[in-house]
């Protein structure tokens, strides 16, 4: 009996591997993973109504990842989500926003992460950490909410914060619809005074044209980019080309997997401004993150 538990167990994890696989490198221009008639499908259905479950039990929580500024200064967090399933353990944030996007849970979940990213930032604003920005994923499905930017204003006011306080960092998971809705969209969202920044730049969708549509504050090269900057030199070109556009366009430069010393000193050399990634820290959780800023910058009141 046990012996057949424990099988149950190993095909279980296996099935649930193989769809995280599946789903994960499903790509952009991905089928919709949750009508699919296979096991993939049956997983994705499961763990989308679990994920709604999971949503309004706030059982999924936020990591933070530092970033630094070029002489290494803390300057700010991003917030990355993180759930762990109860039969299925830890779940990958790729697979929790596809399957999110796919059925439309995305715009619960976003508000979820907003809130709960203002809520924290509030509470290391009275530690004395104000000068620290976060910043917050957005799934371009989120920007067909007309009552995002509203939600964002209460969250900002509801918890004290400044609008530059807080980032949104677009991410090109999907495309960004090109409709009036989404422009009239971001163009409330700027107004609102929060920055924007365009997530995984230089792999996503016509990443260069948005800099055209919105007020963009700052663009993250994608880390299979500056990954790889020391080793190849297509890489290190764009990168350079990325960079002396952000200058030119005023627009900060910010480099993210930056996991040694020479990477960052290499990504600096060609122009980026910030750095995120193993190097400096892992994405920590609230109360390591504190710790994290005591040892790494000055309070200011
Ligand atoms: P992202 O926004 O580009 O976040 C950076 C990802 O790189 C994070 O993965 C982070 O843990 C990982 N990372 C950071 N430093 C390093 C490094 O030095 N090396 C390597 N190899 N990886 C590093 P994570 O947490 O698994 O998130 C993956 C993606 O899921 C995020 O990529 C973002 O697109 C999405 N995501 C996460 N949380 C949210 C969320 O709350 N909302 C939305 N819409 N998307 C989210
Ligand atoms: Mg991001
Ligand atoms: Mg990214």
């Amino acid at each position: 009996m046990r012996r057949a538990e424990a099988l149950r167990l190993i095909r279980e994890q296996s099935a649930f591997h193989d769809a995280t696989q599946t789903i994960i490198s499903s790509g952009h221009k991905r089928q919709q993973i949750v009508t699919r008639e296979d096991k993939v499908g049956m997983i994705a259905r499961e763990l989308v109504l679990d994920l709604k479950q999971a949503v309004k039990q706030d059982e999924l929580t936020l990591s933070y990842q530092p970033k630094h500024d070029a002489g290494g200064a803390i300057i700010g967090v991003e917030a990355l989500i993180r759930w762990q399933h109860p039969r299925y353990g830890f779940v990958s944030p790729l697979m929790i926003i596809t399957l999110a996007e796919d059925s439309g849970v995305i715009h619960s979940l976003g508000r979820w992460v907003i809130e709960q990213s203002c809520a924290c930032k509030s509470r290391w604003n009275k530690l004395g950490y104000k000068n620290l920005s976060m910043a917050v994923n957005v799934s371009p499905i989120q920007l067909t909410d007309k009552d995002l930017p509203n939600f964002i204003n209460n969250c900002i006011g509801n918890n004290g914060l400044l609008a530059s306080e807080l980032e949104l960092e677009i991410t090109e998971s999907s495309e960004i619809p090109d409709d009036e809705l989404t422009d009239f969209i971001l163009d409330k969202l700027s107004a609102t005074g929060v920055k924007l920044a365009m997530d995984d730049f230089g792999m996503g969708y016509s990443s260069l044209l948005h800099m055209r549509r919105f007020q963009v504050a700052a663009i993250k090269i994608d880390g299979s980019i500056t990954r790889e900057v020391l080793t190849n030199q297509m890489n290190a070109d764009i990168v350079r080309t990325i960079a002396s556009l952000g200058k030119s366009q005023g627009v900060q430069v910010v480099a993210e997997y930056v996991e040694t010393l020479e990477q960052r000193q290499a990504l600096s050399n060609m122009g980026c401004d910030v750095f995120q990634g193993y190097y400096h820290s892992p994405p920590l959780n609230e109360t390591d993150c504190v710790a994290y800023f005591l040892t790494h910058q000055k309070k200011v009141d």
